[in-house]
């Protein structure tokens, strides 16, 4: 990612076969509208990229071979729903116009493009996609006890309030020393963390023996006054490992303050973990593969870690989610102000609640 000095104007992904218009195009915009741009004459490798990486508009060509922009726009909408989108085509259809505005495209321009009507919409696109990241803007904070612990619990969820323009941090308590090297799972943990797109916290806690009193409380109560989160996630009390169950205890203390408070489960869960959200993760289920694939050094020993076990533990909690995949979380507490926006309607529509879900604060409640 790029620092704040050269993407203020905003980072451009242009997709664009054809040499000339692309060169066209980036003059304009980088030497004239002084824009951060990045061409890719292959829309496979741009929509990697547009996944991956964080962007303040795309420009697509619809005419491309392999796939077109149309279909380039109609995946992306499927990981990212507010990056602003405009499509470029030579030949104006009703084909094309209908297929645009229903993956919701935000501008349709004409070949040949002109420089100033270009730079224009270029300026206004990345004003309106900042505007709805910032409108819809809430701040997740995970908190396990144990490197991949996050990941495994919440993984997809994390990654879908990414994908929504929320703020994601991870908190996590222990370097994992007595499950192998110290410095390498920390690394992990930070490769792992950049996959989902959150901020990563490590706090050295001693592993097998996080207390549920302090030091733990401070070093959470540390993180949750610098991240300010609305939203919290950390282990179940259901749970046969004591320092995920003594994580539990002082999150629940750190976090008193936290409108919104969701318990994952780990897969040393007992039978009585009991979630009542679903939240589901079809378009995040390879995401989390590979942030748990991040965790190379524990791959190979840890069976918990396969991921056909991932992948079925999600596909069995689907069944509770309008969704083929879900993640399930036990609710803590669930109140507090949900902004709205364009953001939080694309997160809150792949979750779903059982109907035993009787939290009268909840402004969503049906009643
Ligand atoms: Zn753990």
């Amino acid at each position: 990612m790029t620092g704040p000095a050269d993407s203020a104007k905003g980072r451009i992904l242009l997709v664009e076969d054809d040499p000339e218009a692309a060169l066209f195009a980036i003059r304009v915009l980088g030497m004239r509208g002084g824009f951060d741009v990045t061409h890719s004459a292959d829309p496979a490798v741009a929509l990697r990229r547009a996944r991956e990486e964080s962007w303040d508009l795309v420009i697509t060509d619809i005419e491309m071979p392999g796939m077109t922009g149309l279909e380039l726009l109609e995946q992306l909408r499927l990981h990212d729903p507010l990056v602003p989108v405009a499509v470029v085509t030579a030949h104006v259809t009703v084909d094309n116009a209908v297929s645009a505005l229903r993956n919701r495209a935000d501008e349709f321009l004409e070949k040949p493009l002109r420089a100033e009507p270009l730079i224009e919409t270029a300026v206004a696109l990345v004003a309106k996609g900042r505007a709805a990241r910032l409108a819809g803007r809430e701040v997740v904070l995970a908190i396990g006890a144990h490197p991949d612990d996050v990941e495994i619990g919440a993984g997809g969820t994390l990654l879908g309030h990414h994908h929504a323009g929320h703020q994601v941090a991870i908190l996590t308590m222990t370097r994992g020393a007595r499950g192998g090297l110290e410095d390498q799972r920390a690394e992990e943990s930070a490769n792992s963390a950049r996959i989902l797109g959150a901020d990563l916290y490590l706090e050295d806690l001693d592993d097998t023996s996080i207390s549920e009193g302090d030091p733990t409380i401070t070093a959470m109560s540390r993180v949750i006054e610098q991240v300010e989160p609305t939203i919290l996630y950390t282990h179940s009390i259901h749970d046969v490992h004591q320092d995920h169950r003594n994580t539990h205890r002082a999150a629940m203390v750190a976090g008193r303050g936290v409108g919104r408070v969701y318990c994952f489960q780990s897969p040393s869960a007992t039978v009585e973990f009991g979630p009542s959200l679903f939240v589901g993760i079809d378009a995040q289920l390879s995401g989390k593969l590979a942030a748990i694939d991040a965790f190379v050094s524990q791959t190979t020993v840890r069976e918990y870690l396969e991921p056909d076990l991932i992948s079925s533990t999600a596909r069995y909690w689907g069944r509770f989610a309008q969704a083929r995949y879900a993640e399930a979380f036990e609710v803590v507490r669930d109140r507090g102000a949900i902004r709205s926006g364009p953001a939080r309607d694309a997160h809150e529509a792949g979750r779903s609640r059982s109907t035993s879900e009787t939290d009268s604060e909840d402004p969503h409640a049906i009643a």
